[in-house]
């Protein structure tokens, strides 16, 4: 049997997200939330053992540092790293960043990520350099990095954020890094509109089915996630075997409605995990004892509620799109380099977009390390707001 279809099987389980308070990232604090939060969810001790091959997969979208909460806290990362090798598992950690223009290596040195290598002993994999496997999903062919689709296990270490296209990442979305490189710019283009890029990531997330999920939501972002958001203190660590449950919750927890998000409605309707708050176990916090944790929603959260047929009646007069701000702008050509229909191109080093070309996909923003693109929209557009 290979290690997918025994990932498959393992996840069996029923449905229990854990809740547990973390007031910061403390490393003993962190620690002793992540011992709770795995106690709560049954442990991996049963997945791993001597030489189980276990791929950590935090979020690292971007060159950020971790304070700008962006991408996974290193601190989380490193508690699992401790517990996996405790039980002698072999960890490996990557990532494939949104529009890696850069070397790795400088994400890895701005995240925390080479830092916990080194004290850990842990290896950090470059997604880009070790192959891809190619997956079937619905007739659709996806191709994984290689480590993360014969890993034994797998532990997915997301970041609760928000987001410009799917308004909310979380647990099912942070597996849209397993694909390496550019390809992921490829796919916004094939589905520039949030349904279908949905459909993509749940495709992705179904070929690759973490066993673990643990959510860092210590410091989360609200606003114009995933990147250029505001950090906002939740002091919270979620983790669940159930990705779609875990962000279901989480979800439910910063303010939104059932059914809101389109990535855990695709996932719950394809049975890949429970969405319906009152079929999953809670341990650890509960909801109630939470409070109202409202966030702030991207500046072009309207886009997502506008109905179709609006938009197909008033075509041209309804648009966000991206607008480079020069003086923000230090001219590092990252977003050039990501744009999937090559609407981007420079002029003195800046950005200038033929916004014919643009499909509003906001790839450039999420690949921006300077927070330099601004949200630009007609007005009518303004009017939904
Ligand atoms: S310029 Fe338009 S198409 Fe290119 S990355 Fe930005 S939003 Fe996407
Ligand atoms: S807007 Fe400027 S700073 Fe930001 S990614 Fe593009 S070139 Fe780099």
């Amino acid at each position: 049997m290979s290690s997918f279809q025994n990932r498959l099987q393992k996840n069996d389980h029923k449905s229990i997200v854990s809740i547990v308070r973390c007031r910061d990232y403390e490393q003993g604090k962190v620690d002793d939330a992540i011992d709770q939060s795995l106690k709560n969810i049954g442990g991996f001790d049963q997945l791993i053992n001597k030489g189980t091959r276990v791929h950590v997969k935090p979020n690292l979208l971007t060159a950020k540092s971790p304070e700008k909460a962006a991408t996974t806290h290193p601190s989380v990362v490193k508690s699992l790293v401790k517990r996996v090798l405790e039980l002698g598992g072999l960890v490996m950690i990557g990532d494939s960043p949104a529009g890696i223009s850069r070397p790795i290596e400088e994400y890895w040195q701005a995240t925390g990520m080479e830092q916990i290598a080194k004290e850990t002993g842990a290896k950090l994999v470059k997604l880009e350099k070790q192959g891809v496997v190619e997956r079937t999903i619905d007739g659709k062919s996806y191709f994984i990095a290689s480590v993360i689709a014969e890993a034994d296990v797998v532990i997915n270490v997301c970041k609760l954020k928000t987001h410009n296209l799917t308004l909310f990442t979380g647990a099912i979305k942070n597996m849209f890094g397993a694909i390496p490189g550019f390809k992921k710019s490829e796919y916004h283009k094939q589905a520039p509109k949030v349904e279908e890029f949905s459909e993509i990531i749940v495709d992705i997330f179904s070929a690759v089915r973490p066993q673990i999920n643990i959510m860092d939501a210590i410091e989360i972002m609200e606003g114009n996630g995933p990147s250029a958001g505001k950090s906002r203190h939740l002091g919270l660590i979620l983790s669940s075997k159930d990705a779609v449950a875990l962000d279901a919750i989480a979800a439910k927890i910063v303010g939104f409605e059932a059914g809101e998000i389109l990535t855990t409605e695709k996932a719950y309707q394809r049975g890949l995990g429970e969405k319906l708050i009152d079929k999953i176990a809670i341990l650890g916090e509960s909801l109630d004892a939470l409070g109202d944790l409202q966030i702030a929603l991207p500046t072009n959260r309207f886009q997502y509620y506008i109905p179709a047929s609006v938009v197909k009646v008033l075509g041209k007069l309804v648009w966000v799109r991206p607008k480079p701000d020069a003086n923000r702008c230090k001219r590092c050509g990252a977003c050039i380099a990501i744009c999937p229909t090559r609407a981007m191109n420079p002029k003195d080093g800046f950005p200038v977009i033929d916004y014919n070309k643009c499909i509003s996909c906001f790839c450039c923003d999420e690949a921006c390390p300077h927070n330099a693109i601004d949200q630009d929209m007609s007005w009518l557009t303004k009017l939904f707001r």
